[in-house]
Formats: C-alpha cells, sequence, structure tokens
C-alpha cells in the first residue's frame, strides 16, 4: 500500500527514461539552479539525495552544498552526468514541485487561521538562523530552532518573514589538537556559493540601510534568502562607506566585545526594521526571538512617530500591542547587559528622534528604571516593549515568571505575563528518510500535511515491530559508518599512526547500546556527568555481556575555558585502554552532525542542572527516528515524560548545593542505566527482538513527535502570540 506523494523521485530511475527530454543542457542546469537556491531543497531528503547523485564525492566535500557543486559543473557535462544517471525526470519532477509549492493558492492551514495577517506578515527576528550545514549563519540551539520556526511557517503558510545578519564568518570550524584541546578557525563564507541575493528595494535597485551613533555612521546592506514560501532577510555590514573595523562588524557570530554586541544589535533590529521598510513590508506583528534584535521596537516607536504624527507614550503603546517576546535561557549571562554610556553612545540619534531623555530610554532597560546602578538589558526591553511574552517550556515559564517578577512588583507570581509555548523541531528536516517511508506505508493519507496533530502518529503502534527495528538498526549503522569516517579523519589529521587509524575505521560495533550525547559544551549541561565514576563507567561500558558506548560531540565557546576543558577530558579518554574503544568524541558538531547522531542512537543523553535548560531541542529529534531520551527532568522533557516513553533521570527536586545535585543526579543516571534501560535494551526474544524497548519507541513516538514538532509550535504561536498582536481574537495561552 504504497501510497506516499514524494517518493517520486525515485519512480523516474527506472521508468519514463531520458528520451523525449528536449531540454537543453543550459535548461536542465537553470533547473537545478533554481532547485538550489531555495532553501526547500534542505527538507526534501530526496532533493539531496538527486544532488548528491551528480557526484558523491564532492557532494560531501563540500559540506551539502548544491551551489558549490553546481558551480564545478558546465551545462554540458551536468547534462551528460543527468544522462548517465537517468536524472532528467527527477529533476524536472522536483523542479514542478517547489514552483508548486511557492505558488500554492489552495488552502493552506495559516489561510484559514492567520487571515488577519494577510497582507501584513510577522517579522521574525532572530540572531541566528540554522537552515542547513551549508550555510553558516547559526552556532546552536537557537539558530536551529529559528530555521525550524521560519521553515514550519512556510509549510503551515503562515506570513511570516525572518530577519537576521549575514556573517561572512559565521561561528568557528572545531578541531581538537593532540592534547585534545579545542582550537577554532573561522572560515569566509562565499556568496557566490550561497542561495542569497541582493534584496532590492521599490525602486529595484538594492538596500542600504544607515543608522547613525554618537561616534558615526553604520551602513549594512540586505541579503535575500528563499526559505519555501519565506524570505528570510539578513543585514551584512561588510559595505563600502563602512570604516574598516565596521566591516567586520558583522562577521562573526558571538564574537568581539561587548561593543561589537551592541553594534550587532543595533544593526539587526533597528536596520531590521529599516530594512523591511525599504522592502516595502509592513510588519502587523514583531517576534522578537530572544532579547538580541529588541532595539527593532525603539525603531517601530519612531516609525509610527513618524507616519501617523503620534507623540511616544501613544506610539509607544501601539507598538507594544503589535509586540512578541520569547526569552529563551534562565541563565543569567544569557542576557545581554549594556552600560549607559555604550547604550548612549548607540541610541542616542534615534533618543532625539524619539524625544526622550537618557534616564526615560535607560528606564525601558532597567527592571527599577530609577536604579542608576542597573545596565541596559535587552530582556528587560523586551518584556516592557511586548504585550505577550513567553518561556519556551513549561518549566521554564515557571522560572522566567519567577526570574522576572520584580518587573511587576504587584502582581503575584502566576499573574506575571509570562507565558509557554514549547519548541519544538521541523518534522521534515529532521526525520530520516527511511523512517519516513515506514510511516508513509503504516500512517493515513495526508499524514504529513497533519504532522502538528496528535491522530496519525497514533499509527505507530499498527507498525510491525521487526520493521521499526530493523529500520532504526539500518540507520544505526549509517551512523556507525559516518562516525567511523570521521574520526578516522581526525586521527590522520593529527598525522597518528596507521595503526591508530586503522583502528578507527572499525571503532564501535552496531550491536551494542548506543547512547549519543551532542551540544554545547556549556559546563550547566554537565557533559561530564556520566564520568564522575570512573570505575562504574567501566564496568557498565565493558560489561561483556551487556556492554555500552557513547558518541560525544559539541563545541565550547571560544572564551569558555571551563568547556574547553570538559571536552578535553572527554576526548582525551581515547587514551585510556579502558574506553578507548567505547567513548568518542566527533569534532565539529553542526547540523549534519547532528543529523546523524539524531537519526542513529539508540539512547540520547541529556543531564543539564535544573532548571537551567529552557527546553532543549536535540532530543526532539531523536523522538522522530525511534531513538529513546534518557534526561534530566528539565527543560521539554519536564513535560514529556509519562514514565513509558523513555527514560528519567532524578525525580526534579532541587538540592542545597550544585555539589550536591551533581553527586545526586550522577547516581541516578547509573542507576537508571544498569537497572532499567541497559537490561531492557538486551531483553531479546528468540528472533532477537527487544520487545519491551521497542514498545517504548512506539510510546515515545505516538506520545511525543506531534507534541515537539514546530507544527504544533508555531500553530501555537499563531494562535496565541500572532493573531491576538495582529488585532484577531485572543486565545487563552496554557500558562500553567
Ligand atoms: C538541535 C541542535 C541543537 C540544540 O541542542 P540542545 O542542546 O538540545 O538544545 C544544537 N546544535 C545543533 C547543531 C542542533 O542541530
Amino acid at each position: 500500500m504504497n501510497k506516499n506523494t514524494t517518493v517520486g523521485g525515485r519512480v523516474s530511475s527506472y521508468t519514463y527514461g531520458e528520451f523525449g527530454s528536449e531540454m537543453t543542457a543550459q535548461a536542465l542546469y537553470d533547473k537545478c539552479m533554481a532547485l538550489a537556491r531555495n532553501l526547500w531543497w534542505s527538507w526534501h531528503p530526496e532533493v539531496h539525495s538527486l544532488f548528491r547523485d551528480l557526484d558523491p564525492i564532492r557532494w560531501r566535500q563540500l559540506d551539502h552544498n548544491p551551489i558549490a557543486l553546481l558551480h564545478e559543473f558546465t551545462p554540458e557535462r551536468l547534462a551528460s552526468r543527468a544522462s548517465e544517471m537517468v536524472l532528467h525526470s527527477r529533476i524536472n519532477y522536483h523542479f514542478r514541485r517547489l514552483k508548486e509549492y511557492v505558488s500554492e493558492r489552495r488552502k493552506t492551514w495559516g489561510i484559514e487561521n492567520a487571515g488577519v495577517l494577510g497582507a501584513f506578515p510577522v517579522a521574525y527576528f532572530s540572531a541566528e538562523f540554522g537552515i542547513h550545514e551549508s550555510i553558516g549563519i547559526y552556532s546552536g540551539g537557537l539558530g536551529v530552532l529559528s530555521g525550524d520556526h521560519i521553515k514550519s511557517a512556510s509549510g503551515l503558510g503562515v506570513p511570516l518573514v525572518g530577519i537576521g545578519l549575514f556573517y561572512t564568518q559565521g561561528y568557528f570550524k572545531q578541531k581538537l589538537n593532540q592534547d585534545g584541546w579545542q582550537d577554532e578557525e573561522y572560515i569566509n563564507n562565499r556568496v557566490e556559493n550561497l542561495p542569497i541575493e541582493p534584496a532590492l528595494g521599490a525602486d529595484q535597485t538594492p538596500i542600504t540601510v544607515q543608522i547613525d551613533t554618537r561616534t558615526g555612521r553604520l551602513l549594512a546592506k540586505v541579503w535575500r534568502m528563499n526559505v519555501g514560501r519565506v524570505k528570510l532577510y539578513l543585514l551584512d555590514c561588510d559595505v563600502e562607506g563602512n570604516q574598516p573595523d565596521d566591516r567586520k562588524l558583522t562577521s562573526r557570530l558571538y564574537g568581539g566585545d561587548v561593543r561589537t554586541r551592541i553594534r550587532q544589535e543595533l544593526v539587526l533590529g533597528i536596520g531590521g526594521v529599516r530594512a523591511l521598510r525599504a522592502l516595502g513590508i509592513r510588519p502587523g506583528v514583531y517576534h522578537l526571538n530572544e532579547g538580541h534584535s529588541a532595539f527593532a521596537t525603539l525603531e517601530a516607536v519612531r516609525e509610527r512617530m513618524q507616519d501617523d504624527g503620534l507623540p511616544f507614550d501613544d506610539a509607544r503603546r501601539e507598538v507594544v500591542r503589535q509586540t512578541v517576546f520569547t526569552t529563551h535561557t534562565p541563565v543569567p549571562a544569557g542576557h545581554d547587559r549594556f552600560h549607559r554610556d555604550l547604550t548612549e553612545e548607540h541610541l542616542g540619534p534615534l533618543r532625539d528622534a524619539l524625544g526622550i531623555s537618557h534616564q526615560q530610554l535607560l528606564g525601558l532597560g532597567r527592571v527599577d528604571p530609577h536604579n542608576e546602578h542597573e545596565d541596559f538589558c535587552m530582556t528587560v526591553l523586551g518584556l516592557k516593549m511586548s504585550r505577550r511574552a513567553n518561556a519556551v517550556s513549561q518549566l521554564h515559564g515557571h522560572i522566567s515568571r519567577r526570574m522576572w517578577a520584580h518587573l511587576w512588583p504587584w502582581r503575584v507570581d502566576e499573574e506575571i505575563p509570562i507565558g509557554h509555548i514549547t519548541n519544538g523541531v521541523h518534522v521534515p528536516s529532521w526525520l530520516a528518510w527511511q523512517m519516513r517511508q515506514l510511516y508513509d506505508r503504516h500512517f493515513p493519507d495526508g499524514w504529513f500535511q497533519g504532522m502538528g496533530l496528535p491522530e496519525a502518529w497514533q499509527h505507530i503502534h499498527d507498525v510491525d515491530p521487526g520493521e521499526l527495528w530493523e529500520t532504526h538498526n539500518s540507520l544505526k549503522n549509517l551512523l556507525l559508518s559516518f562516525v567511523r569516517r570521521r574520526v578516522s579523519r581526525q586521527c590522520r589529521r593529527r598525522q597518528e599512526s596507521d595503526q591508530v587509524v586503522e583502528a578507527a575505521r572499525n571503532i564501535l560495533n552496531p550491536s551494542i547500546l548506543t547512547i549519543g550525547f551532542a551540544r554545547r559544551f556549556a559546563t550547566y549541561k554537565r557533559a561530564d556527568l556520566i564520568f564522575q565514576d570512573l570505575d562504574r563507567l567501566d564496568a557498565l561500558v565493558n560489561n561483556p555481556e551487556r556492554p555500552v558506548q557513547f558518541i560525544f560531540a559539541g563545541k565550547a565557546h571560544p572564551r569558555d575555558e571551563p568547556g574547553k576543558r570538559l571536552i578535553q577530558r572527554i576526548a582525551n579518554l581515547r587514551q585510556d585502554p579502558r574506553f578507548c574503544e567505547r567513548v568518542v568524541f566527533i569534532e565539529d558538531y553542526d547540523i549534519n552532525v547532528c543529523r546523524h547522531l539524531v537519526q542513529g542512537v539508540d539512547v540520547w543523553l541529556n543531564n543539564p542542572r535544573r532548571p537551567l535548560e529552557a527546553s532543549g531541542t536535540s532530543g526532539q529529534k531523536v523522538v522522530l527516528n525511534g531513538g529513546l531520551n534518557l534526561s534530566v527532568l528539565d527543560g521539554w522533557w519536564a513535560e514529556a515524560y509519562d514514565g513509558a516513553n523513555g527514560f528519567a533521570i532524578g525525580h526534579g527536586r532541587s538540592h542545597a548545593s550544585d555539589h550536591e545535585t551533581d553527586r545526586r543526579d550522577g547516581l541516578s543516571l547509573y542507576e537508571v542505566l544498569e537497572n532499567q534501560v541497559i537490561p531492557m535494551f538486551y531483553d531479546r526474544d528468540v528472533d532477537g527482538l527487544p520487545h519491551r524497548w521497542i514498545k517504548r519507541m512506539m510510546n515515545s513516538i505516538s506520545t511525543l513527535a506531534w507534541r515537539f514538532s514546530a507544527h504544533r509550535m508555531v500553530m501555537d504561536y499563531t494562535r496565541c502570540m500572532y493573531v491576538p498582536a495582529a488585532g484577531g481574537l485572543s486565545c487563552d495561552m496554557d500558562r500553567r
């Protein structure tokens, strides 16, 4: 009962061959380029495989960048390769699908549910966007979340444009040296190899925005990127007319000092609003995804004063009504704070235009407007300039209300106007193709469009356990070959002996329980928790009947020494005979590494110090592919875990000190592994199937996949935040 809609890409390889294709080589090339220039391809694995078939080796070497790949072809060579590989009809097919998708006039969810946004879209501001590994303008979770958000907005047809920064160098590439110490390498993004083009204004000329500060003028040009139906606009300070230093202002993500930071945020917020105006876009809603972009609200107020002749207070009220704000972290250092002098230097001219005093301006970024010692905080500005604010999980909602309660001293906690919308992941981007095919065969027609609803996913319980297990294991094998390739490459780069490289080629064993841990190496995420008791871990991983192996990956911020020491500690275990075959570290964690890991592991380990993980999303990607979460009851897992859809570390309690919390969580981690995870994984029937485990995989998929999808998330944002902010009917956000 093969009834899915997207396997067409495969059909062509054995039917209606290449005859009748009168397309010229140039036309074929143009179609491929058109496909490569809309990021729609990035969440269609069948289009990946089309590009890969053009040249599998270069495809990998070029970081899966189709534009760079096509630049290596002449139209003639492409045409001959297409004939050889029988690609013509696949190219035509996907090109037509893309065209239909972009010009979709039929009813989308957005047309039915977000009609009020019609000609006045949501302007979604974020400092980073993680869309694909070949576009280095993200560092981690926040960026990937923004990327997933705009992809789901595209899929649902919610009118939305993205605003971000174009980083010429992006975030760093990670390499570990002989000693396991992280080295950072910055590589220039090559504009000609990226799917971006200059954004044009009403007069069809490229847009440049300018921002005056007390110490000079900043210029930024604007790039446009097509992400399905969504346009993403990226500001870039590398333009003539800027001071040499300022030309590098947007070259690195989260690099530089606090002055760089405020200037980047000035460009993102104020530059972003000016870019929208130059583009002729009038947003119905401003969505500040994290505080970085909160200056946007001040520029929006200035616009209202100028356009409608409103006084400051009235214009501010109008902008507040239209603005929604999402806060992403309970870690204090995660909230930008700027000294008053820095604020005045950068906002002075705008403040003049707003007609407010320095005191008044500072007051907007202070909990207590009259406290001369308080720095200007972007989160406070975001909270004061928005009517609707949200945290990113239920637990994070509680924590955030407590954290910011002093902004509303006359209210009790429950009345603090910060709700929550739990993060989710873009299913088409993270779901493995093999799993998708399995679901397509067993789920009802059209299930994929309804991926944000619970109904379809219930059918996972109808799937034959053996088939689910087999699919999972083939993905696990793909992961292990990826790991071997990467680890042997790392060894070769460090010029290690042939023997070591050879060993790396055979590292890890597909029949062993495989646990993944990959994320930023911020210390609160406690990557080393499992290493608290090395003897106990030794007994565990080297148990002859029921061994365990671990795959680690992740970057530390370049200035985070403790984070780098954690990496070093784990990476150097490869020199310890007890762990060298059981613990591997993959360098340069990015979307590509993440995709392999979340699609292939048996178990995903997450042990942050509660309640510091606002949500976490990597575990949600694992759910889609049949992996099980083993996690502290923090972030999304605190509301997701039901006792039968994964495993919990600890009981969600807090302890007197961090030290004590770490000790107890470590003990709990060992206990859960020894008493629950490992026995269940190795409990097999005569056919080698772990039935209780497979049942848990099914529970995980049916209870979690829809709830923690970005489609569900964007539907929630639309109903509870966007529509009310645009003046439509209000919805009651579940706050508890
Ligand atoms: C999904 C993802 C993350 C988020 O990970 P969490 O630690 O769960 O928040 C970070 N980095 C990359 C590359 C990702 O794809």
